[in-house]
């Protein structure tokens, strides 16, 4: 389990025999039907749940997952996501009719789904295999042919998925290849169809810069700090539950995680005290002795939280819960901080980690005023009873999405767009709206009768003139 990432001059013969092949295949992938898509998804669905117990020791080796959360929050997303087009796929894949404007009569038109055709699926470490067997469902599902290239952090999960992608699919149908940025920019150059990125909004950046050279389509399912509202009439058990669940599961390292709370200054110590209780009936007082509380990834990741802690501190924030770090254990305690000035990197990074700013407001445009200010957030958090305040926090703010009463949850509903706002991403991913982004909507106009538009063809006349003019007055 402890082979190391594969090189570059390793992997470059590999990505030019494997793009090739996949070249050759595409067409002949793509006249598959539903049912022999969706036997392929049944396949590796056997092969990914023969595979449970591998993939929760390697994930507990690369950040100490809970074997529980392993199941809920990356096995149970893929199967579940598999189900939907089980479902779904054969109403998907239909010609959809389209309808005839009056000027066009004689014609039939419908919309074609077709595959994109090669696709490139770049992976973050934080979920490893949700986020990179989810989207290839979707992929596979459209008819495309695949390379996955997930995070040279998570190691051990990417070694592991590359067994599962060997036994299910033949390489010229899906390809799994490691590697470091190197691998990953050398698979950046090749012309694919549509690259499939999740990952940080700055290396997003690159990966649409990249995409450009060839006019490849994106997905760039990004970060940024997702805000929590905690209102003054909110239930503040229930608020702070769900929120010590969403921020503390796989220790904060999650993009829809809340990344700083506001709450109302009315129930600020209550809401605090509620939280503290949530945490400790989780974790414990010392969540370092409970299986279920994960790990930093990387002493690197380690040492960026540890820092941002010791900025805040400098700049006059207050540890209101929890503090303590251990870099041989790569380990953070579930952490409350108040009174964070806007200048300290936990107010301006995302923060990715088990570190909780929490904000203070009198009225509920500060929090608004605030965020306005910022990135679009990936995820914006409501916990209100007021629906006059849930509504003018909507209509007032941008977000890619929003749950209200609630937090990470969505991320389950499949029947919702998942996706981000210009920095926090671009496209949605789940269900029917990643399968859009895996298709191109193919118009097709079929002249089956007879058109009055051959009448309009030049020298246009008096008469063309005076049907121009019924055009503009009546189509
Ligand atoms: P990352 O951007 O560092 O890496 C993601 C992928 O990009 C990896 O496969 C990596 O090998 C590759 N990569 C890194 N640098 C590259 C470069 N210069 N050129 C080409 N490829 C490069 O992200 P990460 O640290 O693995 O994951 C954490 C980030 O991902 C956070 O910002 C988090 O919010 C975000 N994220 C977003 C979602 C979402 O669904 N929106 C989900 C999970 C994580």
């Amino acid at each position: 389990m402890n082979s190391p990432v594969p090189s570059l001059q390793v992997q470059k013969p590999r990505i030019d025999r494997i793009f090739q092949m996949q070249f050759d295949f595409q067409y002949e992938l793509a006249r598959r039907t539903a049912r022999e898509r969706l036997a392929r998804l049944d396949r590796f669905e056997q092969v990914l749940l023969r595979y449970r117990e591998e993939i929760k020791e390697a994930m507990r080796l690369d950040f100490g997952k809970h074997p529980f959360e392993v199941d809920m929050t990356e096995l149970f997303v893929i199967t579940h996501e598999i189900r939907q087009y089980r479902r779904s796929l054969r109403r998907w894949l239909k010609p959809q009719p389209a309808g005839t404007p009056l000027h066009l009569l004689g014609s039939r038109s419908h919309i074609l789904y077709e595959p994109k055709g090669l696709v490139l699926i770049m992976s973050p470490w934080n979920f490893p295999i949700n986020l990179t067997f989810a989207p290839m469902v979707s992929a596979i599902a459209a008819g495309n042919c695949v390379i996955l290239k997930p995070s040279e952090v998570s190691r051990h999960s990417s070694a592991v998925m590359e067994k599962i992608v060997a036994e299910a699919f033949e390489e010229r149908e899906v390809a799994l290849i490691q590697g470091d940025v190197q691998v990953a920019q050398a698979l950046l150059e090749k012309p694919f169809n549509h690259i499939f990125f999740t990952g940080s909004t700055e290396v997003g950046k690159k990966i649409m810069a990249a995409a450009s050279q060839h006019l490849a389509s994106v997905t760039l399912e990004l970060g940024g700090k997702s805000p929590t509202i905690v209102d003054a009439g909110a239930n503040l058990r229930q608020a702070a539950r769900r929120i010590a669940m969403a921020k503390f599961a796989n220790v904060g390292q999650m993009c829809i995680s809340p990344d700083h709370v506001f709450v109302h200054r009315r129930v600020k110590d209550a809401f605090l005290s509620e939280l503290v209780g949530q945490i400790e009936s989780c974790y414990g007082k010392q969540a370092e002795l409970e299986p279920s509380y994960a790990r930093i990834v990387s002493p690197a990741h380690f040492r960026r939280l540890d820092e941002l802690l010791q900025e805040a501190r400098k700049l006059g924030a207050k540890i209101t819960y929890g503090g303590r770090t251990e870099a041989g254990q790569k380990f953070i305690e579930p952490t409350l901080v108040t009174e964070v000035p806007p200048q300290a990197g936990l107010m301006k990074e995302e923060i990715f980690g088990p570190i909780l700013p929490i904000l203070t407001f009198d009225r509920i445009d500060e929090p608004i005023a605030f965020i306005r200010q910022g990135a679009k957030p990936l995820a914006l958090y409501i916990y209100s009873r007021n629906r006059r305040h849930i509504r003018t926090i909507l209509a007032e703010t941008r977000a890619g999405t929003t749950a209200v009463n609630n937090s990470a949850v969505h991320f389950y509903n499949t029947q919702l767009p998942f996706g981000g706002s210009n920095a926090s991403g671009i496209g949605n991913a789940h269900g029917l709206f990643s399968f859009f982004e895996f298709t191109n909507p193919r118009a097709v106009y079929d002249q089956k009768w007879p058109s009055g538009l051959d009448l309009l063809r030049a020298p246009y006349g008096k008469w063309r003139q005076k049907m121009a003019d019924i055009a503009l007055r009546w189509l």
